[in-house]
């Protein structure tokens, strides 16, 4: 980013630093899947050769990450004496002293984790990026949202770090919505952040599933609307990323490099998995619920309802199955572009979408037409921020509404290319199962065959879309706002950690019930003696025919 000279100026709540607390030790960091993770690292190599320069950062001096999150806590408690803008005063309602937005208290206002002792790069740690070769810190930034947790695992923690539980001995959710999207542990409970669903008229009635997929949305861990995070967090990614470029122009240290890099490259990640199909529908496709519903029935007559046998439930065995067939499509993509860099047969499709990758996707420039414009002034003048909408949030939002449409279509792809032990009650894929032909149907069968093809061409789509949206993300370092990047960030952290507050009372007043993985239904096991009983009038009958013809 260049700044002239008279750097100060835009972002004016600096300005009045001196009225804040002494903030020594305001932070102490000492104590404190769209696309696979190999396939994020080729897409960002791929989209980003030759316009990153080639040079190794600078290292980051011990206590610099220290000193940028105390210094953006200054920078955010401070009030700006405008009419209506009261953010500085509610974050010192939130932090009131320094300390109080110590490690833990940054992850929650940001979103992010909620435990210390996971480490996130940017956050407590800078280790592995640190004064490494500039393009490679951005390739391997963007996979790290999958590697270092900062999504999952959000649970309210107690001062000593342990998880706080409700009477009935159940965990507290930092926000009950992440349950929407996934469980409140594990790769699935970072679903919330790494999903942007596209609804435009959302709705859970299944004839939406039918017609409309994308606007199939169900709220299956917490009552009411249903929000998905991967926008905001390439938002929030981008505005850290640009605030610590211009913390590094205020204090003038080239210490900022290696922080501003890590939270850009992060960021892009985000980006990447919004290009992608598979995250931006919540079911996937009808056919891939009927399948489910099918196979559910099928075990209740087999197991008299779960009276003489194990009978897992209908979300279970769906959840299952769109687990398997998103892992195989990721995983299948992952080989194909493997096989497309080493120049090993591949999918044609891929090849020729690999082979484009410099070239900015038309169908994703034609979206976005002048969208981005107003975020794009420069990093001096203001930009709109009240809305916490920003660059990343459009652009984001864009990608994910073109993706959505192409969700239903590749998940009934999957299932009709994958083979049938992905349907199989008890197959659940291992999060990290890489590629194995087997997961594929016999390539003879005609089926199969177009439906990899149809694989095939909606995920080389989503390798461009993907690739011109972090061509797009990384740019917009030079042209944010400085002062619309701090104003956003604050208002939109205080507004999501209040409304997380609001919805951890209603989960605390009013539990969910938990997920159900196992039923008893006793009108299959009525069913099944009825059909017992029915079979042995049968037999009477019979018996009783075959001695009147022998009597005869
Ligand atoms: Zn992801």
């Amino acid at each position: 980013m260049k700044l002239p000279p008279r750097i100060t100026a835009p972002f004016r709540f600096i300005a009045s630093l001196s009225l804040v607390f002494s903030l020594s030790a305001m932070l102490d960091a000492r104590n404190a899947a769209a696309f696979s993770v190999n396939t994020h690292r080729f897409i960002t190599e791929r989209a980003l050769r030759g316009i990153i320069p080639i040079g190794n950062m600078s290292g980051l001096p011990e206590d610099s990450l220290i000193n940028f999150w105390v210094w953006f806590g200054e920078t955010s408690a401070v009030d700006e004496m405008k009419a209506g803008d009261l953010d500085g005063w509610r974050f010192r309602q939130h932090f009131p002293v320094p300390q109080s937005f110590a490690a833990a208290a940054v992850r929650g206002y940001l979103g992010l984790n909620f435990d210390v002792r996971r480490k996130i790069t940017g956050l407590d740690t800078i280790d592995g990026l640190n004064g490494t070769e500039r393009f490679d810190a951005h390739i391997q930034g963007s996979a790290l949202p999958d590697l270092d947790g900062r999504n999952q695992d959000r649970i309210l923690l107690d001062r000593h770090g342990d998880p706080m539980h409700l009477k009935s001995g159940r965990m507290v959710p930092f926000d009950p919505m992440t349950l929407n999207m996934g469980e409140m542990t594990g790769l699935s409970s970072q679903a919330h952040a790494h999903y942007q669903l596209a609804a435009d008229k959302p709705s859970d009635d299944i004839e939406v599933l039918k017609k409309e997929p994308w606007n199939f949305v169900m709220a299956i861990g917490f009552p009411g609307p249903v929000t998905t995070y991967a926008a905001w967090m390439a938002q929030m990614h981008l505005d850290v990323s640009t605030l610590a470029e211009f913390w590094g122009h205020v204090k003038m240290t080239s210490a900022a490099e290696p922080i501003q890099v890590t939270w850009l490259a992060a960021g892009m990640h985000y980006v990447e998995d919004a290009a992608g199909p598979l995250h931006t529908v919540q079911i996937g496709s009808y056919e891939l619920f009927k399948r489910a519903k099918l196979a559910f029935w099928a075990e209740a007559v087999k197991t008299c309802g779960g009276y003489c046998g194990t009978l897992p439930s209908f979300p279970k065995i769906g959840l299952g199955f769109l687990h398997n067939h998103h892992l195989m499509a990721e995983a299948w993509l992952e080989d194909q572009v493997y096989n497309a860099i080493a120049k090993r047969p591949a999918h044609p499709e891929i090849v020729k979408a690999w082979a484009a990758m410099d070239q900015d996707d038309p169908e994703l420039m034609a979206a976005l037409g002048d969208k981005l414009k107003p975020y794009m002034d420069g990093p001096t003048k203001p930009a709109p921020w009240e809305d916490g909408r920003g660059l990343a949030t459009v652009l984001v939002e864009t990608e994910a509404k073109l993706a959505s449409r192409d969700g239903a279509a590749l998940y009934e792809a999957a299932l009709l290319a994958g083979a049938p032990t992905l349907t199989a009650l008890g197959t659940y894929l291992p999060d990290d199962a890489g590629w194995h032909a087997e997961y594929l149907g016999d390539s003879k069968d005609p089926t199969v065959k177009a439906a990899i093809d149809t694989m095939a061409r909606i995920q080389a789509k989503s390798l461009r879309r993907a690739a011109t949206a972090v061509r797009i993300y990384y740019k917009a370092l030079d042209t944010a706002s400085i002062d619309a990047s701090g104003r956003r960030l604050r208002r939109a952290c205080l507004d999501n950690l209040e409304a997380a507050e609001k919805r951890r009372e209603k989960y605390a007043a009013n539990p969910p019930p938990d997920a159900v993985h196992v039923v008893k239904d006793p009108w299959f096991l009525a069913g099944d003696l009825l059909g017992f009983i029915v079979f042995l009038a049968l037999i009477r009958l019979l018996i009783r025919r075959l001695d009147r013809s022998k009597t005869t």
